[in-house]
Formats: structure tokens, C-alpha cells, sequence
């Protein structure tokens, strides 16, 4: 959402290594309300999406705030771990249907191939 990802660049400032980069992208935790540059964001909390149907990024949890969440994000957390399942779900399920897919294809046109030697 977009309260949750800084594009004011100008003041933002990292409070993990103190970069302050204009060009840079950076992620204020919901629970803490820290922000995190790019590459700080990456190693320091968990970026979630904003639903099962765009790949928009949703909140970003800094790991302390996993670890002792405060108690007023843990409804917005679980909801979000929700959602990252069912994407995840969706993906392993979309990955086992390709495969199935393609494999049945090769049959076809493995037997199709036959038919024509035969003739
Ligand atoms: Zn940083
Ligand atoms: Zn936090």
C-alpha cells in the first residue's frame, strides 16, 4: 500500500546504515514505522504483497517487529502471511499444471510421430 513504501526519497534517511540516497527506494516497517534502504530491507524483515492477485507489494515487517510484534500489527501480519501462502499455493499448483501440461503434450506428439512412421 502506498503509506507503507516511502517515495518522499529527499528526507528519508536509513535507521539500519544511515544511507540516505535519493535515488534509493526505501521501506518504513509498519509496526516500528523505521526505514529500511533497498539493500537493508532485503536482509532486516519480510515485504508481503498487497493481495493474492497483484504482485504490488503489500507491508514490509522489519525482523524485530516479527520477532516482538506489537500486539496492534498482528491482525495486519497474519492476514498478510495468509495471503503469501495462498500465493505460494498458487504458484506450486500453476508449476505442477505446466509440467503436467507439457508432459502430456510430449505423449501426443510422441504418438502422433508414430502414427506417421506407420504409414
Ligand atoms: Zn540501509
Ligand atoms: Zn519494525
Amino acid at each position: 500500500m502506498k503509506e507503507t513504501i516511502k517515495i518522499d526519497h529527499v528526507r528519508v534517511t536509513c535507521d539500519v546504515c544511515g544511507k540516505n540516497d535519493p535515488g534509493d527506494l526505501y521501506y518504513e516497517c509498519v509496526g516500528c514505522g523505521k526505514d529500511f534502504c533497498w539493500d537493508c530491507h532485503k536482509i532486516s524483515g519480510l515485504i508481503t504483497h498487497e493481495s493474492t492477485n497483484y504482485s504490488n507489494e503489500g507491508f514490509f515487517f522489519c525482523n524485530g517487529c516479527i520477532i516482538h510484534m506489537p500486539e496492534e500489527i498482528k491482525p495486519l501480519y497474519y492476514a498478510s502471511l495468509r495471503v503469501e501462502g495462498l500465493i505460494r499455493v498458487r504458484d506450486d499448483l500453476y508449476y505442477e499444471h505446466k509440467k503436467t501440461e507439457s508432459e502430456a503434450n510430449a505423449e501426443l506428439q510422441r504418438l502422433r510421430d508414430q502414427r506417421k512412421k506407420v504409414k
